[in-house]
């Protein structure tokens, strides 16, 4: 790292068939190359690579398994014909997303065996996303051995919330022996966009009451006082709070044990009910894409129409919760898929809440994809469009952990 005045940090986000990743020049934080890999593990996966918003490659072939898939993109990093660095020492650091870090992890952590065996503890808690991300790190770590890998957790910002937010009126043992308490994801997300809403206002960070509503496939809400979570919609897994593309959100738990007697289906059956063909896929009978099932309401289906309603309604709902929660807003701001460019769905949340101070300005509202405010000037609390940015958070923070490693070494050498 000495002697560059560059500092390369190359992002990966695991999913369980999927790999996102971004090379960050962090010190200009431009991005110097990105892409994916979907599909992975199947017959025909896609691979796609970006330079500088450049296509440089979309093509599918075989890619059997994460270890495959990131040494293919190294390799095309490094290569003559797409190529954007020499060699991997150019690669500083690796920082991976992490989704579930339990109680173990407040902040990211410089990545050693013992938070590889913390992670894997951590597998029952989320064993839809973790295994995925131990392949990415344990890949990463055999294809650049020298190089230091962060892991920065989905779970970590919602760590600074109260006891009287994060338990559940259910057996304190279940807690304390089991882990069963709310957690809350989209973390690195919900920090990023209410950090950079508080910059737009230019209010101090800490003096704001922030209402951060993260709307993509998976949805979820932060109410954020003062720099720290009060509340977050989602909680041991997932599954809880809004209504989402495949999951329910909140419902009636006495609704499984009903409906797995009657129906005979077993417990990994209504667990993949749950996450993969709930929400508003099954309202609408249709997809879990809003665009699909906005075209489909606008040509007259109900239940197309009934999807969107109550996705809205419960979004509403939270708002006005948190709202009481916080005692007043001074913002809201909408990130992720949908938040980001869905102008009917925004509107629809946003209508008859003048009560709350919120009024939206159309005109501002017909937006897609940028930040944009999309209040009127008589309201009370600022609204905001704030496209998310959870790589440049993953970079910013492992360059924050491999500095303070690096000055406790210091110290320590000093002592
Ligand atoms: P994400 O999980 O953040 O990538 O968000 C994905 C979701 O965003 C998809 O399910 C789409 O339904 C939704 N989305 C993306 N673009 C639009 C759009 N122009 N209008 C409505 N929904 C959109």
């Amino acid at each position: 790292m000495e002697g560059k005045d560059y500092m390369n940090i190359f992002v990966l986000n695991c999913g369980s068939s999927s790999l996102k990743f971004q090379l960050i020049n962090i010190e200009n934080e431009e991005v110097i190359a990105n892409g994916l890999v979907e599909k992975i593990s199947e017959s025909i996966s896609d691979f796609k690579y970006y330079t500088k918003n450049k296509v440089e490659l979309e093509i599918k072939m075989e890619i059997p398994d994460h270890k495959n898939a990131i040494q293919l993109v190294l390799e095309r990093l490094i290569s003559s014909e797409h190529g954007v660095i020499n060699d991997f020492d150019d690669i500083d650091i690796v920082g991976h997303r992490v989704v579930h870090a339990g109680e173990k992890f407040s902040g990211s952590v410089l990545i050693t065996k013992e938070v590889i065996n913390a992670l894997k503890e951590n597998i029952k808690l989320a064993p839809l996303h973790n295994p995925a991300n131990i392949v990415g790190i344990e890949a990463s770590k055999k294809l650049m051995p020298n190089t230091p890998d962060v892991g920065i957790f989905d779970t970590a910002f919602h760590q600074s919330m109260p006891k009287e937010s994060y338990l559940y009126a259910l057996p304190y043992q279940w807690y304390q022996e089991n882990g069963v308490r709310r957690y809350g994801f989209h973390g690195t997300s919900h920090k990023y966009v209410t950090e950079r809403g508080a910059e737009l206002l230019k209010k101090d960070y800490d003096s704001l009451k922030i209402i951060s509503c993260h709307l993509g496939n998976g949805a979820s809400i932060a109410a954020v006082d003062q720099g720290r979570v009060i509340d977050t919609s989602m909680g041991f897994t997932p599954l809880e709070g809004l209504v989402m593309g495949t999951r329910p959100g909140d419902f009636d738990p006495g609704i499984i044990s009903y409906i797995m007697q009657e129906r005979n289906l077993s417990i990994e059956e209504i667990d993949e009910i749950l996450n993969k063909e709930s929400g508003v896929l099954a309202l609408s009978g249709i997809s879990n894409d809003f665009r699909e099932i906005s075209e489909a309401a606008e040509a007259g289906n109900d239940r197309a129409q009934l999807a969107l309603d109550i996705f809205c309604r419960r979004v509403k709902k939270y708002i006005g919760a948190y709202a009481a929660l916080l005692g007043g807003v001074d913002l809201l701001i909408f990130t992720a898929g949908i938040g980001e460019n869905a102008v009917n769905i925004r509107a629809k949340i946003l209508a008859e809440l003048e009560y709350f101070g919120i009024i939206i300005d159309p005109e501002k509202n017909n937006i897609q994809g940028k930040e944009a405010k999309i209040s009127a000037k008589t309201s009370i609390v600022d609204v905001y469009v704030i496209p998310t940015n959870e790589e440049l958070v993953i970079a910013r923070e492992a360059k924050k952990v491999i500095e303070q490693e690096i000055e406790t070494i210091i110290k320590d050498i000093l002592k």
